[in-house]
């Protein structure tokens, strides 16, 4: 049954040992009247899991990878309910006790214990944008079916979530999400090929896992939150925008038809957000620092830029014309950074096999989820073979 004291949230955390899920620990931690996590899981990560199980003292954990899984129920004993696979994710989505979920597992391994878990009655935080990405429109369905919440845990959107506060959608004009820019902001387009992983892992604003930080030197991470901030505000493309924010103060803006825009404000730490989705409706304090206004001094904005950086354009064509073709710009992406990650490709080529890998997709409008695991399977299995090939270089796209 769900809590009875509606102020103090049970929450599992999918995607513990990660950047998310450690804030996301530190934030319960801080308000502890308010957030108990009573599940935790990850992917193979045994001696982050286990301290994190000792310190909280959670009864229940999943390790995706069941090799792991196995280590890690011989090292907790059998005080601990530790299970595995995917299966086990659902399982700990749908703890009958738990009154939400956080989704913080990276890429889109997050999305059925998602759909579980509204379906058994949680409300889900979702940090996990891929998930949003690749099927928004039939997550938002079935929270509305099943009554439940879909809390933005991205700090963008959750700013925005802050400055809409229930309001009809009609009533927007533009919802204008921030971007730090990046690492690579000012430099010279035609230096963008030569630069190197270590470079681009430098995020010149915010400390977060390595896929997300590969993304924000693309831009394909404001790309994605382009399309999650579509489903998630029931916003139309043409109503997202996106403008650079180097300092990453203002979390993102909307304005409405009368001329105002509404922002928020904070630090850059996640814990922000985080919390805000746990304690919703409701404001709690916290030990988190205030902004100074006078040290801050300035805040500056600019336009990105789209013919430099092409992950935007492509992420609002994928928007725009919906289907699978999101799913397919999603998973292109993650083969493509892992391949850059791993050096099999310059910066550029990851551009440039999204590109490559949107042109060769036949889109189906209105997808089933089915049909869209299928678009994800396709896109993964194309990018791969395109990379082997190396015909990724076909891609659309005019770079320096
Ligand atoms: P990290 O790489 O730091 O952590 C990823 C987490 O996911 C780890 O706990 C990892 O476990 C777990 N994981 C990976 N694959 C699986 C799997 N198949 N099954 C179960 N668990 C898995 O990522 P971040 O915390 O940076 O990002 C998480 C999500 O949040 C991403 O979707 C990202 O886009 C989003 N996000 C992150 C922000 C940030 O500041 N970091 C900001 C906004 C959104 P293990 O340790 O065992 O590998």
């Amino acid at each position: 049954m769900p809590s009875a004291t509606p102020s103090r949230k049970r929450v599992v955390i999918l995607g513990s040992t990660g950047s998310i899920g450690t804030s996301a620990l530190k934030v319960a931690g801080d308000i502890p009247e308010r957030m108990e996590v009573i599940g935790l899981a990850a992917h193979r990560s045994v001696d982050a899991i286990a301290a994190q199980v000792r310190e909280t003292g959670v009864q229940h954990v999943c390790l995706s990878d069941e090799a792991s899984a196995e280590q890690l129920a011989g090292l907790l004993g059998s005080d601990c309910n530790v299970v595995a696979g995917e299966d086990g994710l659902v399982e700990l989505a749908t703890l009958p006790q738990a009154d939400m979920v956080l989704i913080a597992i990276v890429g889109t391994a997050g999305l059925r214990p998602a759909l579980a878990a509204l379906r058994a009655g949680k409300d889900i935080a979702v940090a996990s944008k891929e998930i949003l990405v690749m099927a928004g429109e039939s997550v938002m369905a079935t929270a509305r079916e099943c009554g439940r919440r879909v809390l933005p845990v991205d700090s963008e959107h959750n700013a925005i979530f802050q400055c809409l506060e229930g309001r009809d959608p009609a009533v927007v004009t533009r919802i204008i999400l921030t971007a730090s820019g990046g690492p690579f902001r000012t430099l010279p387009a035609d230096q963008l090929a030569h630069v190197k992983l270590e470079q681009a892992l430098k995020h010149p604003t915010w400390e977060m896992g390595r896929k997300i930080t590969i993304d924000s030197a693309t831009l394909f991470n404001k790309g994605l939150e382009m399309i999650e901030a579509r489903w998630l505000f029931d916003v139309e493309m043409a109503r997202v925008d996106v403008i650079v924010h180097p300092q990453s103060i203002v979390h993102s803006m909307v304005e409405f038809v009368d001329g105002s825009v509404l922002a928020q404000l904070s630090h850059s730490d996640m814990c922000f957000p985080i919390q805000y989705a746990v304690t919703w409706p409701e404001r709690v304090s916290n030990s988190l620092e205030p902004l100074d206004f006078a040290k801050l001094a300035k805040l500056d904005f600019e336009a990105p830029r789209v013919d430099d950086f092409p992950a935007l354009n492509l992420a609002r064509r994928a928007g725009e014309e919906g289907g699978t073709l999101p799913a397919v710009l999603n998973a292109a992406n993650e083969v493509a950074v892992d391949a850059f990650i791993h050096e099999r490709i310059g910066f550029t080529g990851i551009w440039e096999t999204v590109s490559a890998v949107m042109d060769a997709h036949t889109n189906i409008k209105h997808p089933t989820l089915d049909q869209i695991l299928g678009a994800d399977t396709e896109a993964r299995e194309r990018a791969g073979a395109m990379l082997a090939s190396g015909s990724w270089r076909r891609g659309n796209l005019s770079l320096a």
